[in-house]
């Protein structure tokens, strides 16, 4: 049966070039890095390119990426390790971040730490007005956390803005750019940035593998403890294939870049269109034709009968979408980013997010089966 997989912003699939560099590297590279004989030191050599490569992507220096598990160890490490070793006493961040970020502020907030959480608008978007009175308004050590780019409605956040307030009031900033990483350019040295984070999943790597940058003027200390690797800041083994395949995902990510959100913006405007053309009463969450993600349309379906099972049955069709966050994908908890815009729970919302890999004949099948389970308009019946 066909599939159609419009759920890249939960994962996408690895290309094919990461695939075969990565299993080069497996059948070559088996040494342990740590090792100080040669299939050691060939398999640091590896590590220390991808190192080269990730740095230079994102205009960081060598010593300042550091490679971890993913994107949801790289925001636990920033956030916890500033309360820890740079004496912050109290985070701004929103209530549209990703769990990752989220739950670790409720438990850092349990150890005492004072969280501030941001108005977001129906849209997503914050009041940096708001930001820059919390900012003014207390001497506590303070590290603002704030995404890029929301992974459920698309929404982009201001970053050269919230930079230039952090850096005005002395705050630190830690920025979840785990949705825009390979997607969007990316230059650390143009910000006044402590801490952001990526994850090759999203950008056509491999899974559990990731990486942390850290400016070189916020010195935080491990998190896992163990070994020296990593420059002692984040003990284990290194994933090396993951590593390998992680750096040149970024680098098809990057050398590609406009080409690729020309294609993808395209199919998007294609379904918007589509949708508003052929179906009754049909909304967009987030800041849709404002700032957004353009690797994501957040479609609002009017109640029906049959909306609450719109995923089942787009699935069934032979569709992979998301019904709200990457992670509870297929579980359909009530999202806390759809909460947080105040969007009408009687609507049905559906994320669809796209890669290169898709064409305009797959939205074309998309829409063909969406009319088979949500109300035509008239006109188009007719
Ligand atoms: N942050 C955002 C915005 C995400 O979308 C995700 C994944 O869905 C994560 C963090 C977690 O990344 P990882 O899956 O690499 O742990």
């Amino acid at each position: 049966m066909r599939r159609v997989y419009l759920d890249n912003a939960a994962t996408t699939p690895i290309s094919e070039e990461v695939i075969e560099v990565m299993v080069d590297c497996m059948r070559e590279h088996y040494g342990n890095p740590s090792s100080i004989h040669a299939q050691g030191r060939t398999v640091r050599a590896a590590i220390e390119q991808a190192r080269k490569k990730i740095a230079g992507y994102m205009g960081a220096s060598i010593g300042e990426i550091f490679f971890t598990s993913g994107g949801t160890e790289s925001n636990n490490m920033a956030l916890r390790c500033a309360v820890r070793d740079l004496n912050v006493e109290r985070i701004i961040s929103s209530p549209t971040e990703h769990h990752c970020v989220g739950h670790t502020l409720e438990s850092l907030e349990k150890k005492g730490v004072e969280v501030v959480m941001l108005d977001v608008c129906g849209k997503g978007k914050l009041d940096y007005e708001e930001l820059e009175s919390l900012l003014k308004s207390s001497d506590k050590k303070t590290l603002v956390s704030l995404m890029a780019a929301n992974n459920e409605i698309g929404t982009l956040q201001n970053m050269e803005l919230v930079s230039a307030l952090c850096e005005e009031y002395g705050a630190y900033y830690h920025s979840d750019t785990v949705q825009t990483v390979g997607h969007f350019p990316l230059d650390v040295s143009k910000l006044k940035i402590h801490f952001l984070s990526g994850s090759a999943h999203k950008f056509h790597g491999p899974k559990g593998v990731g990486f942390i940058y850290v400016n070189n003027g916020s010195l935080i200390k491990p998190l896992i403890h163990g070994g020296s690797q990593e420059r002692n800041m984040r003990a284990g083994t290194e994933n090396v294939y993951g590593i390998v395949g992680m750096a040149k995902a970024l680098e098809l990510a990057c050398d590609n870049m406009e080409a690729k959100q020309e294609k993808i913006e395209s199919l998007r405007a294609y379904l918007k269109n589509q949708l508003l053309e052929n179906f009754e009463d049909i909304q967009f969450n987030g800041d849709h034709n404002g700032s957004y993600l353009y690797t994501v349309l957040s479609v609002s379906f009017p109640n029906s009968p049959k909306s609450e099972m719109l995923l089942l049955m787009l699935d069934i069709a032979g569709i992979s979408a998301s019904g709200g966050s990457a992670c509870s994908s297929g579980a359909e908890k009530g999202s806390h980013v759809m909460q947080a815009v105040k969007a009408d729970p009687k609507r049905k919302s559906i994320r669809f997010s796209f890669s290169h890999y898709n064409t305009k004949d797959e939205i074309d099948y998309v829409v063909e089966k969406l009319k088979t389970m949500v109300a035509v308009k008239e006109e188009v019946l007719a």
